[in-house]
């Protein structure tokens, strides 16, 4: 019998993309159901942009937080209301925000004093008022988080110590309206007790903000920093541990007269889609060389650079992998070196993968695919064709938009 993937492989080819949009619905409700609907869900789009998924989006998520100009478009194209979309980033250009206050977006994240400034000109040329959040950059950040935002120098956000003179400043803008505040400190963090001290520290934060600059706050974000397991080792998070500790502290908060209204916002990527993605690619050459087993693919690091160890990863780990098919012809694994197409050595894909002998036309999995793969990766380097994308919806695959075509 054929798996699903494997009649993807036979009807589309590789290298592929696959993504699993029942695994993302699921996933999506079991955020909400864990934390008692106390959280709206805000998805990050640089995780994934695929434009079918994002529209696919649409009914799953509340908000959709862009991080450029490019991206709001895309959000704007593919169904978005303006009004749901918040727009983050430490370098927005004059354009971006002219675009973001003539659309009227939901919320600009605002990173700093002059930003805001820059943002209160655009609104006042247009004669609009546009509600923005002000992004806090914490003094601390507990440990285990994968990447580090805060608790260090940082381009992104008002540092906390400062929070004061500039929401004060921010606050007297008169063309913005300040709607609350938003943290997104670190990420990629497997440890549950380390994110519900970090979401604890968030609430905090806020707690004295809207109190020093008494503030009924509409909106709160909690960049959440859920991790996912990337390697053998890794275990997954259990959220509900997480939930355990925040719920209360959410409540209490909640039951404070200023947030009686405040919406809370977790806004997260990599959680929501990561383990719904699976990048396919097919065994072009073998060599052994000095005693090494290479099996050299049609894509790598021009598609994955994350796999690849690229993007915020200090040492290189092996993803977890599979080849195609073995189930039905189980054989001993042995290490291989996998590696992409282009000429260059750090297009690595793993080494000493432990699978069933590799040849020539046999297709490799790598699982936790579907955040920061295609569009992070230097699809133009060295002109290989970009993977295809292939969303599977309800047992039907379909190719989806591509996420690194302008046309959408
Ligand atoms: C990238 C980003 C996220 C999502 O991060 P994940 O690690 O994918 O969950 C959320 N918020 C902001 C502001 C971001 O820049």
């Amino acid at each position: 019998m054929t798996s699903p993937l494997e009649a993807i492989v036979a009807e589309h080819g590789t290298p592929c993309y696959v993504y699993l949009m029942d695994d993302i619905r699921d996933r999506i409700a079991q955020v909400r159901a864990t934390f008692g609907d106390r959280f709206a869900i805000s998805y990050a789009v640089k995780s994934n942009p695929n434009p079918d998924l994002l529209r696919r989006l649409r009914e799953q998520v509340d908000t959709l937080d862009v991080s450029s100009g490019g991206e709001l478009e895309l959000a704007l194209a593919t169904g978005w209301e303006p009004a749901r979309v918040t727009f983050t980033g430490p370098a927005k250009r004059a354009p971006e925000l002219a675009a973001a206050a003539s659309h009227s977006i939901g919320e600009v994240v605002v990173e700093s004093v002059r930003e805001a400034e820059a943002l209160d000109d655009e609104a006042a040329r247009r004669g609009v008022r546009q509600p923005i959040l002000i992004r806090v950059s914490p003094a601390k950040l507990a440990p285990g988080f994968g990447i580090r935002m805060a608790g260090r120098a940082s381009q992104f956000g008002v540092d906390e110590e400062e929070l004061d003179d500039a929401t004060a400043r921010i606050a007297a803008l008169p063309h913005l309206r300040l709607d609350g505040f938003h943290i997104y400190s670190g990420t990629q963090c497997l440890r549950p007790t380390s994110l519900a001290d970090n979401l604890s520290n968030f609430i905090e934060i806020f707690r004295r903000a809207a109190a020093t600059h008494d503030l009924e706050p509409v909106k709160l974000v909690f960049g959440a920093g859920f991790g996912v397991p990337y390697f053998e080792d890794d275990v997954p998070l259990d959220l509900s541990i997480v939930a355990a500790a925040v719920n209360p502290a959410l409540d209490r908060l909640r039951s404070e007269p200023r947030f009686r209204s405040t919406v809370f916002v977790l806004e997260t990527g990599r959680y929501l889609v990561s383990e719904a993605g699976i990048y396919l690619t097919r065994v072009i050459s073998r060599k052994r060389s000095r005693g090494t087993e290479f099996a050299i693919c049609d894509g790598g690091l021009n598609h994955h650079i994350t796999a690849c160890g690229h993007l915020g990863s200090v040492i290189h780990r092996n993803y977890r992998m599979f080849k195609l098919g073995a189930e039905e012809s189980p054989a001993e694994p042995v290490p291989h070196d996998l590696v992409g197409p282009l000429c260059t050595a750090i297009d690595t894909l793993g080494r000493g993968v432990l699978l069933p002998p590799l040849e020539v036309g046999d297709v490799v999995g790598v699982r936790s695919s579907g955040a920061y793969g295609l569009t992070a990766s230097p699809v133009h380097f060295i002109r290989h064709p970009p993977a295809k994308e292939i969303l599977v919806e309800g047992g039907v695959a379909q190719p989806a938009s591509s996420s690194v075509s302008s046309r959408l």
